[in-house]
């Protein structure tokens, strides 16, 4: 028997009118590349938007063609992300960090009809440009001064009148895309659906998930070409929270004086950021920052350290979550729950530096070569998860056999065990764990510790060849300035908390480490930089 309920699909537009019936007043502030900062409000930037929907269609882009995006965060990159799912077509936001051959190979995979870019971005993707055929390129400018041959992204907006309102939408059309960033090898295109995009943004906005509401000023650092900006943009506009947008200004400095003149209460990035964000605020104290109830923290595993220095040295509250680019990306989120409520607290933060638990309606299991693993907190196995807003394919329809197993869970390349509370803990990306003498060793474990040392900035652990073990750990330290950590310094440092065989066997001091687009430290390119030394040093 059929339920008998309204078969209303779940699509952005139905997210949008509420945010135009309820919250067209509330701020939306940017910040500009000259550092002003420029004010709008929801009802205004949702004009525009369907303003810009109308001027994509004038120029050709019907349902479901990609329309690219190469932008900071700023309402016009909000007006294109509610402006294109809106109209029908998909939104691809491209990653502004990535090499001009990779962009192109993006786009054209894409196939995307028009692509949006940032004037200020201009040096960056002229050299794209070139490898692209005759697609219309928009450029936002701030000066009304534009690249020859490209279209004035004003003028789109105003060149046609918009449609009065935000139509319904298939829930299962495509809405936005977005391409794996490549740590993975060549990269992938994720398609996501109104669908999930919806589904994600309710589950997200829970309040054992990032604990969302009207009431929120919500500056997401982590840019708006990663994963959808982590799907705030969406959680933000279905509940009238206040958006900041920092730009392109995302020093440290500049992100704690928006945090403090905006009275910003949730924000979210990658442990990069606020790595920085915490040695500034340990070099600058006296930051009124009490409006600040929640840091997100995602993409890379955030050390237990970094959690009790904001929390003891700042009052700041950390929250720890786990994601991808295929899964939307919310996947685990690490709440304490309540029967930890009077735990002590190293009990908590070790709890909080975990990835956590499952989001609703996502599910997860690991494997090992012998099987699903038991819930043990102790047997690694690769995490496999299922959801309805998790890939089921890599545009245009790939369903490559090792990344999905036959009964269509998701294989994420991440090594973990699963606590019998469902907790989860990341040990590794499958191929940058440590194999010694058969047995795996989590680089992330220890360059979570090694982070903790006072002496150490910035640590990547990798394998390096041995002859006997196979693999063994190699400490990659960027030291704090004038410190010389040794090794022995840090075995000691490490031992009460390691089994002996996973202490590093040396370490190497750098000035700095290889980084992703997004923040991430690119393992591959470290190891290597140190496997042929290591090689030779072991060769008789
Ligand atoms: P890419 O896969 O290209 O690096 P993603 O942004 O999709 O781009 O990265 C997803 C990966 O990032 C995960 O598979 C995992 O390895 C890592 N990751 C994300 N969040 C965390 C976290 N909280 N702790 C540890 N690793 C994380």
């Amino acid at each position: 028997m059929d339920g008998l309920m309204m078969d209303v699909p779940l699509s952005i537009p139905l997210l949008l009118r509420r945010t135009e019936a309820l919250f067209g007043h509330k701020p939306l502030v940017t910040r500009r590349a000259d550092r002003s900062l420029q004010r709008c409000t929801y009802g205004e930037c949702l004009r525009r938007a369907r303003g810009l929907a109308a001027g994509l269609a004038s120029l050709g882009v019907t349902p479901g063609d990609r329309v690219g995006t190469f932008c900071w965060n700023h309402s016009r990159h909000l007006e294109a992300y509610y402006g294109v799912p809106a109209s029908g077509a998909v939104l691809h936001t491209l990653n502004i960090r990535l090499h001009a051959d990779e962009l192109a190979y993006i786009i054209t995979h894409a196939g995307d009809a028009a692509i949006i870019v940032d004037k200020v971005l201009w040096p960056a993707f002229a050299p794209v440009r070139e490898r692209l055929g005759n697609i219309p390129i928009i450029v936002i400018s701030d000066d009304g001064d534009l690249p020859p041959g490209t279209i004035d992204y004003e003028q789109v907006v105003a060149a046609t009148a918009p449609s009065d309102s935000l139509a319904d939408i298939d829930e299962g059309a495509g809405a936005l895309m977005c391409y794996t960033s490549g740590t993975t090898g060549r990269s992938k295109g994720v398609l996501y659906s109104h669908r999930s995009m919806v589904l994600h943004a309710l589950t997200l906005s829970l309040p054992d998930c990032l604990n969302l509401r009207e009431s929120d000023v919500v500056l997401a650092v982590v840019p708006m070409f990663h994963v959808n900006a982590w799907g705030l943009p969406f959680a933000c506009a279905m509940l009238g929270s206040a958006q900041v947008l920092p730009g392109p200004c995302l020093d440290a400095a500049s992100l704690v004086e928006l945090f403090e003149s905006e009275r910003v209460t949730v924000t979210a990035g990658v442990p990069t950021i606020w790595h920085g964000v915490l040695k500034y605020l340990d070099e600058h104290p006296g930051h009124d920052l009490s409006s600040l109830r929640a840091m997100v923290v995602g993409g890379a595993a955030i050390p237990e350290s970094t959690i009790r220095a904001f929390d003891t040295r700042h009052g700041l509250h950390i929250v720890h979550a786990w994601g991808m680019t295929e899964t939307s990306p919310i996947g685990t989120i690490s709440r304490v729950p309540s029967e930890l409520a009077s735990a002590p607290p190293d009990y908590q933060y070790a709890w909080r530096a975990t990835q956590g638990r499952p989001a609703p309606m996502v599910e997860i299991r690991a494997r090992s070569e012998q099987g699903l693993v038991a819930w043990d907190g102790m047997t690694m196995g690769e995490l496999e998860v299922r959801g309805p807003w998790v890939a089921a394919a890599y545009y245009p329809g790939d369903v490559a056999m090792d990344r999905w197993t036959d009964d269509g869970w998701f294989r994420t390349g991440d090594i973990v065990t699963i606590a019998p509370s469902g907790c989860v803990t990341i040990q590794d990306r499958a191929k940058d764990l440590v194999k010694s003498g058969g047995e795996w060793i989590s680089t992330v474990a220890l360059e979570s510790a090694l982070v903790g040392h006072p002496w150490v900035s910035e640590v990547a652990v990798v394998a390096v060849p041995h002859p006997q073990w196979g693999e063994r750990p190699l400490a990659v330290i960027v030291p704090v300035a004038g410190c010389q950590p040794t090794i022995e310094e840090l075995r000691t440092f490490l031992a009460p908390r390691f089994a002996k065989w996973w202490l590093p066997d040396a370490v190497v001091l750098v000035d700095h480490l290889p980084k992703t687009g997004t923040g991430k430290l690119k393992k591959h390119e470290v190891r290597a930089m140190f496997k042929e030394q290591f090689a030779q040093e072991q060769r008789p």
